[in-house]
């Protein structure tokens, strides 16, 4: 018996062009994310997408915990192939749906009859399919109201295939489809949060992360790049640059009244963020603020960090709170290693009364005391470069 993923995409409204890059990026995801497992062949037609695999020892869980990563995929199916006969429809249900249907009370038969020359009309097949379990599982039942299975015979361009319905997929847009942006990553609960979103969104990700050692251990960046490797599981591989960023914090420290300490740091942190965005192709940046979660996270603090910067800031956790941000970081499997315990750069020099309403007036004065060109300049030729996968 052969088996075959069935792939339905995502964002049905997308037409002509849009639509054909669309799928052939997420064709390109697919064949990237499976490849360890083996070779595959990979078509198209009426808006789903066939994977065969090759090999007899396929791990069809692991392709499916990865399919179900991969976003534009709205919703996808494990299915047994058939000739498009009845004879071998009926074989192949009863052999492939054996083992769930023992398990089970209540089922129905649900046909798809995609194409049309197939002669027998899609009651015929349910009504067909279900006497035949029906006589082989004699312990089951039909519900046509709420079954326990349902059971999916659908006869496409080519071949048959049965299944026991689909399981939702990642939704969202194929990485890739809307260009490339920087998360600045910190070790936290948001950041990788906020990545994950943007790449839902179909935005390809590259990361920038502030390290400041001593302060910060080489297990704090440990940290960033496991949270980049879970995030990648979605995203596909992640070029992230590690910025050093010991001497601006303790020139800070040293030179700039301490209330402002964390706004003249984030101040910093966008500007070498632009740069690095902009040596790499990167449109926009991404962070994972949200609407006073922090004194540096007011609207007000906002407006002077933003000041620094000439791109668009994406914040897509701005109006969502902790407890949301922390589900979907459980849901991604980013929430444990955000909890261990390692020191991020911010956490470091942090003022013991920060400006809730900062003055950006007040804030450029105190930075006038630094030479914010010159350090910028060393940090990004200090940056190390590698990638996530
Ligand atoms: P995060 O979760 O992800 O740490 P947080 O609530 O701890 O969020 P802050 O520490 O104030 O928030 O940081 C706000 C945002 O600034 C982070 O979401 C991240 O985008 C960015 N950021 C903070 N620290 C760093 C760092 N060391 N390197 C890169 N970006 C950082
Ligand atoms: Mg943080």
């Amino acid at each position: 018996m052969r088996e075959i993923l069935l792939i339905k995409n995502g964002e049905l409204a997308l037409k002509g062009l849009n639509r054909s890059t669309f799928e052939d990026t997420l064709i390109r995801h697919i064949r990237r994310s499976l490849k360890p497992l083996g070779e595959v062949k990979i078509r198209k037609a009426q808006s789903t997408i066939y994977i065969e695999p090759q090999s007899e020892f396929f791990d069809y869980d692991e392709a499916a915990d990865r399919i179900s990563r991969i976003f534009g995929i709205a919703a996808f199916s494990r299915a047994a192939v058939a000739e498009k006969d009845m004879e071998s429809i009926l074989a192949v249900a009863e052999e492939f749906l054996a083992p769930r249907l023992r398990e089970i009370a209540t089922f129905k038969v649900e046909a798809k009859r995609a194409d049309k020359r197939f002669p027998v009309q899609s009651p015929e097949i349910c009504r067909e399919v279900g006497g035949r379990l029906l006589s082989r599982f004699p312990h089951l039942q039909v519900d046509v109201h709420n079954p326990d299975e349902v059971v999916v015979v659908e006869v496409r361009d080519f071949g048959a295939y049965i299944h026991c319905g689909q399981q939702p997929g990642a939704g969202g847009m194929p990485v890739g489809t809307a260009g490339k942006a920087s998360i600045l990553i910190s070790g936290g609960i948001d950041s990788p949060v906020a990545a994950w979103m943007m790449a839902k969104r179909g935005i390809n990700l590259d990361a920038v992360h502030f390290a400041s050692p001593p302060y910060t251990s080489p297990r704090a960046e440990q940290k960033v790049i496991d949270l980049l490797r879970q995030v990648a599981k979605y995203s596909g591989p992640i070029r992230l640059e590690i910025v050093p960023f010991t001497e601006i914090q303790e020139q800070i420290g040293q030179h700039c009244p301490e209330e402002y300490f964390t706004l003249i740091m984030r101040r910093f942190m966008m500007e070498i963020a632009e740069g690095l965005a902009r040596r790499s192709g990167s449109l926009a940046l991404i962070t994972g603020e949200s609407v006073g979660q922090v004194a540096s996270q007011t609207l007000k603090a906002l407006c002077v960090t933003d000041e620094m910067v000439h791109m668009p800031v994406f914040r897509p956790l701005i109006g969502m709170d902790k407890s949301e941000i922390i589900r979907i970081s459980r849901k991604i499997e980013t929430f444990e290693i955000s909890t261990l315990p390692y020191e991020d750069c911010c956490t470091v020099f942090t003022p013991k009364h920060p400006r809730t309403r900062p003055d950006a007036e007040r804030v450029r004065q105190a930075e006038a005391a630094l030479d914010r060109q010159a350090l910028i300049e060393k940090a990004i030729s200090g940056v190390r470069a590698l990638l996530v996968e």
